[in-house]
């Protein structure tokens, strides 16, 4: 049984190395689906019977990787080596509350999702199967757990 969740975030960036208008600072509304699947709880009386995983458990979880990393904050990779003068300067005058450095390549959908997949994975463990990022209303990337390599 798959079951999943939806969540959402405000964030700014700029894809540093992009020859098109994404190298500007601007930002979205993500929308994030988390998908789990597993077997359906039976134990009588138990908080999660009839579920894969209670929803207000996957959300507590995911509210926080979200909130503390990504929600209104200025995302940046870390990834791709030392920031530019241009970017430095930028971290600097927002202060580190606004930013957030992340342990990716780039501040595409697809590396945030496979973020967000690893720290979904690391707070609710292998029933995380899939992690899907739209950054607009009509792109998206998705990740599922098999496409992660332990290196990555
Ligand atoms: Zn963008």
């Amino acid at each position: 049984m798959n079951i999943t969740k939806e969540f959402w975030f405000q964030a700014a960036h700029r894809l540093e190395t992009h020859d098109g208008p994404c190298s500007k600072l601007h930002g979205h509304g993500y929308r994030v689906v988390i998908e789990l699947e597993g077997d359906i709880e039976i134990r009588e009386n138990h908080y999660s019977l009839g579920m894969v995983k209670d929803y207000g458990r996957i959300s507590h979880a995911m509210k926080s990787i979200i909130d503390e990393n990504l929600d209104h904050r200025f995302l940046v990779a870390a990834g791709q080596g030392a920031p530019s003068l241009r970017l430095a300067n930028l971290m600097k005058a927002i202060g580190e509350e606004e930013y957030s450095v992340l342990p990716i390549k780039a501040t595409t959908a697809e590396e945030i999702a496979r973020w967000i997949l690893r720290m979904a994975q690391q707070e609710m463990g292998r029933l995380v199967v899939a992690c899907t990022v739209h950054e607009t209303n009509t792109t998206s990337a998705r990740i599922d757990g098999w496409q992660v390599k332990a290196s990555q």
